[in-house]
């Protein structure tokens, strides 16, 4: 496969050779560095490109140029390359421009000009930026390649988990392409198991399990040590936050996630609200870039690994994991979020994951290009869903209960969506019954003071209708409130007494539950924000209780 392109375009020709000196001086060995005079003349170059299927990493663009300014450039050449990042050079004067390109062609970064010293103003942008293109980068042909069919909630399921670990996969459907369902066949007679996972090595999986391909892919699915300081159970914002803030202060620490790390935040297309960001992160962005801090600092991380319970032994604290195998430690974190709940109409639970998917499953993102897409919910998840598949499918229909959409989303969302032509909102609708045979292929649905029902044709429907928490792992040793969120520090007195069950003298620290060295933090703590950042904060906060803990055990 040839080099991926770092293109740069700037119409000053000592600032494009002093740029072109710069990127060739560090990344001459993994990319190609292409350089154009003018946007005319870069378009070209990247129509050509395209025509040779060759891989454009990062488009570096001077912002002001005569005919064709930077944002022009990118704005057409993100049409060819729309993954590409894209960093705007700016004087200093341009910051305007800068926010305008961040507006209009969702610019990953601006750079000032003069960018010296280039090892401190230019690499770690650019270093950053192409980590994470090639996180997310399919190459053309080599990698692993799924044969399965879309019709299949399990090759969903695989797709699922390969792309939220930021796995490149090839796609190979056995009921389009007569190709690849003999690949399939000769490996799985009959097709019985699907899908069939082909990897680099020659070796094929069978309708593997996360687990399987867990510990295929090289992620650590067994903890090195029986025993720990800090087990934390929950792998999302919450999980991570803490498990970067015990390694980074010399706990022994293990983070347990039973499906994959980012939970919650890793199905976001774009979380544009997390402190930092202000193009958005994609929610297995943030979840990548958590998990590689979190096992920098010397935490272990065990991928589709599940605890099944809790309990305590004297002043130990026990996670059983689903093996019935044991993790000891002194203080453990409970931090498992939330659950999506379940659409319970007709027709929906065989079409699970065959066009019906909870959450943003932007796997299927390709599979609805020019076609028609429900999206049931009202809050923002549904809504940055709804503008994420309208880059592809022909329409989205948003399905939302409440009058308007104002009611459960923030305004910054409702007002994109009212500018996306190509999103209808229904409001006071309620889906009654879903329909298809092996796939969806319409959506009944109730709509307004009349409830009167429409059959509504669409190629796939993603479900946002919120979430309950996945507190059962701790039934019976920590208090829960009733609607079983974890209650913690100052929310365990009732009428102004601890509960019962609290055995010492001293108050519980602000996250600690009903029992001591069990920590609560995020989205399963009663009375928790339901957000990233605030999930973040809690998350390295009990941190600090734990340590607080271990200097009294
Ligand atoms: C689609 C979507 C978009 C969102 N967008 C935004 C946004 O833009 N901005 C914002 O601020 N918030 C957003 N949120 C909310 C935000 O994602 C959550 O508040 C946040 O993820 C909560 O983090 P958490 O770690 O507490 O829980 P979760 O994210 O729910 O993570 C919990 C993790 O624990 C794991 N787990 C649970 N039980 C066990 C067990 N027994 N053993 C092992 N692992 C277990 C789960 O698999 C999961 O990975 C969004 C939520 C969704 C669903």
């Amino acid at each position: 496969m040839s080099k991926p392109v770092i293109m740069t375009v700037d119409d000053e020709p000592e600032v494009l050779n002093a740029v072109e000196r710069d990127l060739r001086r560090r990344y001459a060995a993994e990319y190609r560095i292409v350089k154009a005079a003018s946007g005319a003349q870069a378009l070209e170059a990247v129509k050509q490109l395209k025509q040779r299927n060759a891989p454009v990493a990062l488009f570096l663009v001077d912002a002001r140029m005569p005919q064709m300014s930077g944002t022009a450039f990118l704005i057409a050449a993100r049409e060819i390359y729309p993954d590409a990042r894209k960093v705007l050079l700016t004087a200093y004067a341009d910051t305007d421009v800068a926010i305008a390109g961040i507006n209009e062609v969702q610019l990953d970064h601006y750079l000032m000009k003069p960018w010296d010293p280039p090892d401190e103003r230019l690499y770690p942008v650019l270093d950053d930026l192409l980590g994470d293109w090639s996180a997310s980068f399919r190459p053309p042909f080599e990698g692993i390649r799924v044969a399965g069919s879309p019709l299949s909630p399990k090759s969903y399921e695989v797709k699922d988990f390969l792309s939220r670990n930021l796995t490149p996969y090839q796609w190979m459907d056995v009921e389009q392409d007569a190709g690849a369902r003999a690949e399939a066949e000769a490996a799985s007679p009959d097709l019985r198991q699907l899908p069939v996972v082909f990897f680099p090595d020659g070796t094929t999986l069978l309708e593997p399990s996360n687990r399987a391909l867990a510990e295929k892919l090289g992620l650590q699915t067994t903890a090195s040590q029986p025993f720990y300081d800090l087990v934390i159970v929950g792998g999302g914002p919450t999980g991570l936050a803490a498990a970067v803030y015990g390694g980074s202060e010399g706990l022994r620490t293990v983070l347990v996630e039973r499906e994959t790390t980012g939970g919650q935040a890793g199905t976001s297309a774009a979380i544009e609200n997390y402190l930092g960001f202000p193009s958005g992160v994609s929610g297995a962005d943030l979840a990548r870039r958590a998990t590689a801090q979190a096992k920098r600092f010397g935490a272990e991380v065990l991928t589709a690994r599940e605890v099944t319970s809790v309990r305590v032994d004297g002043p130990y604290r026990m996670a059983t994991l689903d093996d019935g195998s044991e993790l000891g430690c002194y203080a453990l974190l409970l931090a498992c979020g939330m659950q999506v709940r379940r659409l319970e109409v007709p027709g929906v639970e065989g079409l699970t994951g065959a066009g019906v998917f909870y959450g943003a499953a932007l796997t299927e993102a390709a599979a609805c290009r020019g076609k028609d897409v429900l999206i049931v919910g009202g809050a923002n998840s549904a809504g940055q869903a709804a503008l994420s598949f309208a880059r592809y499918a022909r329409k989205v229909t948003m399905l939302v209960r409440g009058a308007s959409l104002t009611e459960g989303m923030s305004m910054y969302l409702v007002d994109r969506i009212d500018g996306a032509a190509n999103v209808e909102v229904l409001t006071g609708a309620e889906v009654m019954a879903v329909h298809g045979t092996g796939r969806l292929e319409a959506a009944d649905v109730a709509c307004g003071p009349a409830r009167e029902v429409r059959r509504l044709e669409a190629a796939a429907m993603f479900i946002f209708i919120g979430a309950s928490p996945r507190s059962d792992v701790a039934v019976g040793v920590v208090e829960r409130d009733p609607g079983g969120f974890i209650l913690t520090g100052i929310d365990l007195r009732r009428d102004g007494k601890l509960p019962q069950s609290w055995p010492l003298e001293r108050d519980p620290f602000l996250l600690e539950t009903s029992m001591p060295g069990i920590f609560a933090a995020g989205d399963v703590r009663h009375g928790s924000s339901k957000r990233v950042a605030a999930a973040v904060g809690e998350g390295s906060s009990a941190v600090g209780m734990v340590h607080k803990y271990l200097e009294t055990v």
